[in-house]
């Protein structure tokens, strides 16, 4: 059977990872806003985490900010006057499409990066496209702006968070006083954003509420290429796709040093930043072959940016989807913020006052979940396996009574509990036979599986199974909290 989308997302659905579009109830939803299911949840937490953790290791504190913000921050940002997607409409019946999307859809090796809005309409024309749904003639393309508007009190005009980078740069004279005014330094933010898309309808990929993961540090111009970590990161090969090999020719993989040398990337602390975005890929399971890190072409990227990369995952269904943008977006916010709010937020350095430089490394956290959900998806012959990495799996051990009597169900509820107690997300299950409750857990993509049975009572051993090989260890009820951890950091032989 041809694997497709819709089976991986109707297998999602049935497990508990993401329902929707939400609120299904009412007329099949909105399209872009999902709910996270039980199961999906705790693997949100788990790759939140995971993040949250790299983070806090490279330096970077975390902090949180109110979601919306009034009308003035938008202006100062550019969000209210630029942040804009290509917007075309059917004469016709009057659907709406997303032109770059609409043609990567029907054409999916057109170049759309960075185009003016006459060459969309260009393209159009030229590929004779037309409306999905009724083949009518479409408009001219025109900006619609992705923010999504509010009132505070009773007429103060507001707007949900785009990004919750701008959010962030609103604080940076606090970050200097907590930081004793020592320049360069971190801070992320791990929250909600709202973008009004247009007509999205890629599931996870593409939603108008979600989390993002975003991590500014401040730094010193001057002090760019003066960066304490990059012996840590010096040595990563990364998969690199700079503008100018995108014309023609392929992707190359170099170490961040060799990045540095043949000048594909500008200095040591943006090397850095792509470097603590691989690690945090690697650190959440995803394999290595299938990612790459994307240049932006000049006219792709924002007028401030000195450069711009997109860490992007090979998805078999929607392409390359970018998963991490990492930015250098120069002193551009806080000189916004600093004319806009009338405060000053330049600092000391060396003797003069500066505004100092942001790099940005932003995930979006959704996507990463879909990502791993469809790494993890396998059809075998007889069974479904989600191969989710142990580590990251919401459930870990499913704990089995071989049949529900002679007490054996009693001991089960025993080791699950005694699991539980020692810190492991454990559920007992007892329903169906024992090759069902298997291929319900692999499905689940549930790691490792605990059978109870009449040896069980004599000697207090059980089986543990690996989900991924079948095979299965007699191990000590006693030692199952050791062999557990060995299995869940994947250092454990069956
Ligand atoms: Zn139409």
């Amino acid at each position: 059977m041809k694997r497709s989308y819709d089976k991986l997302a109707s297998l999602f659905k049935r497990k508990g990872y993401v329902w929707g579009p939400s609120p299904e109830i009412y007329e099949g939803g909105v399209s872009g806003f999902y709910d996270l299911g039980p199961l999906g949840t705790i693997l949100w937490h788990n790759v939140a985490n995971t993040i949250r953790m790299n983070y806090f290791e490279e330096g970077f504190y975390e902090i949180t900010s109110p979601l919306i913000m009034p009308k003035k921050v938008w202006e100062a940002s550019g969000h209210l006057g630029g942040f804009t997607d290509p917007l075309t409409k059917c004469a016709k019946c009057g659907a709406v499409y997303r032109v770059d999307k609409l043609i990567l859809e029907l054409f999916p090796n057109e170049k759309v990066e960075g185009l003016t809005y006459k060459e969309y309409d260009e393209k159009i024309s030229k590929l004779k496209i037309k409306c999905l749904s009724c083949k009518g003639p479409l408009t001219n393309t025109v900006p619609q702006n992705m923010m999504l508007k509010t009132t505070v009190g009773l007429n103060t005009e507001a707007y949900l968070r785009p990004e919750t980078a701008t959010t962030t740069y609103l604080q940076f004279k606090r970050y200097y006083e907590f930081f004793r005014r020592k320049l360069p330094f971190g801070v992320f933010q791990l929250g909600k954003a709202f973008r009004n898309e247009i007509s999205p309808r890629q599931g996870l990929i593409r939603t108008r509420e979600f989390n993002q993961a975003e991590a500014q540090l401040f730094i010193f111009k001057k002090d760019k290429n003066k960066w304490d970590a990059w012996n840590k990161f010096k040595d990563f090969k990364l998969n690199l796709y700079p503008y100018k090999l995108q014309e023609k020719g392929k992707p190359k993989v170099m170490s961040l040093s060799e990045a540095i040398k043949n000048k594909c990337l500008q200095n040591k602390a943006y090397a850095s930043c792509l470097g603590i975005a691989y690690k945090i890929m690697l650190d959440l399971g995803f394999d290595p072959k299938k990612l790459r890190f994307r240049q932006h072409f000049p006219n792709e990227r924002a007028f401030y940016a000195l450069d711009a990369w997109d860490l992007e995952w090979r998805s078999e269904f929607f392409g390359w989807i970018e998963v991490c943008g990492i930015h250098d977006r120069s002193d551009y916010d806080l000189k916004q913020h600093s004319k806009y709010s009338g405060q000053d937020l330049s600092v000391q350095a060396n003797g003069k006052k500066e505004i100092p430089h942001i790099l940005e490394i932003a995930f979006g956290v959704e996507r990463l979940v879909y990502c791993l959900l469809e790494q993890s998806y396998d059809e075998e012959d007889k069974r479904t396996v989600l191969r989710l990495p142990p580590h990251m799996a919401p459930v870990k051990v499913m704990v089995l009574p071989l049949v529900t009597k002679d007490g054996l169900d009693k001991k089960a509820k025993e080791v699950e509990a005694f699991l539980l107690d020692e810190d492991f997300y454990a559920e007992y299950d007892d329903t169906g036979s024992i090759g069902r409750r298997y291929r319900r857990a692999d499905e689940a993509g549930v790691p490792f599986c605990i059978t109870i049975d009449h040896q069980t009572l004599e000697d207090d051993s059980v089986t543990l199974r690996d989900r991924d090989s079948m095979k299965q260890l007699r191990v000590d009820i006693s030692e199952l909290p050791e062999f557990l951890d060995m299995a869940l950091a994947g250092e454990l032989d069956f």
